[in-house]
């Protein structure tokens, strides 16, 4: 009986949009640009400033607030039974230098709010509730990114992290140190029930699909690759276009097939031909190599694996069309990250009950979410961004989305905590 009045008056709650807002806006002002965005890079003073206001906010909403080794931050707010596992939600407060008032920021201050509005109802959980910020999300000021999560998910270790210097030789350890926020527990060394994070797309899909919560079903795998093609260089004067070896006009045809290897694989391929060196790179020779670079990304490992496969195969068959040889290496393969099913569905009935529209969509970037799906269940909740532009000082978000992606939190972390 106890229990279904309460599940009756929890259906009705709602966070305080307004304080969530007021709250984003008074964060954006530390590091805060003439053109509107944040500069806030990690473990800067500024940066310190940041971490020391939401913990004050976290205490004065009767949090208690934990810091590891690497500098991330639990904020607490006890449940019922202590025993269990926390419902935890996060994101990240440092920026690029040309941030946004909304990336990481708003996943953090969805957290507090979600706590604020549990307080201003006296609303009790089960489960104790908690709220993180990870340290060197964004990976401008050092490598790598996603620092504070990877080493807590042992991606790699503290030690690592802790070497990785700036650009003027300043390193993890000595900034942590310098700010005060190397903390006494062992990275890792802490429990997770399940994993919410609230985060703008940063892309456009939402805002073109006129949906205001994307429901992220994973994170896109990414494979890096390095190809060249070889051919031999001659003057452009007297040499004939039968007798020619040119790598860059083979290698043209290599990287339009990147792009429609992408369109072979819907809905979830990417290909991406970013960097490209011709050598000699002088106007009257025929180049005689060309080096470029692809980035592929689908949504499973087996869609990235036949992707792979695919491009391979089509690149062999230029070679031999061409006589020149193309070699393509794999540098970097980041393994797709599925969310949990049930977390997965916490958000999308978050969404219904709420009366959101909402849609399924994947994360075609990288979040600390995607360390933690591999300790915890993981779920991602996402909000439309103005134009789907991000790392820009002109990322911006309605209020209205930001509201509703924190009440799609709100009640999918309830359902988790009971
Ligand atoms: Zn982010």
């Amino acid at each position: 009986m106890d229990t279904k009045t309460r599940t009756t008056d929890t259906s009705q709650l709602r966070v305080n949009g307004e304080r969530l807002w007021q709250s984003l806006m008074e964060l954006a002002e530390i590091g805060g640009t003439a053109k509107g965005g944040v500069c806030r890079l990690a473990l800067t003073d500024l940066d310190k400033q940041g971490r020391d206001l939401v913990t004050r906010w976290a205490r004065e909403a009767g949090m208690t607030v934990t810091v590891d080794k690497i500098g991330n931050a639990f904020m607490r707010r006890a449940g019922r039974n202590n025993s269990l596992p926390p419902i935890m939600t996060g994101s990240h407060i440092d920026t690029q230098p040309t941030g946004g008032k909304f990336d990481g920021n708003y996943g953090v201050l969805a957290g507090i709010e979600v706590v604020r509005t549990l307080n201003d109802h006296g609303i009790e959980t089960e489960a104790p509730i908690e709220v993180a910020f990870w340290t060197n999300e964004e990976g401008s000021r050092f490598v790598p990114v996603m620092m504070g999560s990877g080493v807590f998910a042992k991606a790699f270790s503290l030690e690592h992290a802790y070497a990785a210097k700036d650009s003027d030789g300043k390193s993890v350890k000595d900034e942590l140190e310098r700010i005060g926020y190397i903390g006494p527990e062992e990275p890792g060394d802490h429990p997770i029930g399940a994993y919410f994070e609230t985060h703008i797309e940063q892309g456009p899909v939402l805002e073109d699909h006129h949906k205001t919560i994307g429901v992220v079903t994973g994170v896109l795998g990414i494979r890096w690759y390095d190809c060249t093609v070889t051919g031999m260089e001659a003057h452009a004067g007297p040499t004939p276009m039968a007798l020619r070896k040119d790598a860059l006009q083979v290698a043209a045809r290599v990287m339009q097939e990147v792009v429609a290897c992408a369109h072979r694989h819907p809905p979830h391929g990417r290909g991406t031909v970013g960097m490209v060196q011709i050598h000699p790179n002088s106007r009257n020779v025929i180049p005689g190599e060309v080096k470029f670079s692809i980035d592929l990304r689908n949504a499973s490992d087996a869609d990235c694996e036949s992707m792979d496969k695919d491009i391979r195969a089509v690149a062999a068959r230029i070679s031999e069309e061409t006589g020149l040889p193309i070699r393509i290496e794999m540098v970097s393969n980041y393994p797709a990250q599925p969310f949990n099913a049930g977390c997965i569905d916490a958000v999308r009935r978050g969404a219904e009950t709420l009366g959101y529209s909402h849609m399924d969509v994947v994360s075609g970037a990288g979040h600390d979410a995607v360390y933690m799906a591999q300790l915890a269940p993981a779920g991602m909740i996402f909000i439309p961004c103005k134009d789907g532009i991000s790392h820009n000082e002109i990322e911006d978000a309605q209020p209205d989305d930001v509201t509703a992606g924190c009440n799609v939190l709100l009640h999918a972390m309830l359902e988790r905590a009971g």
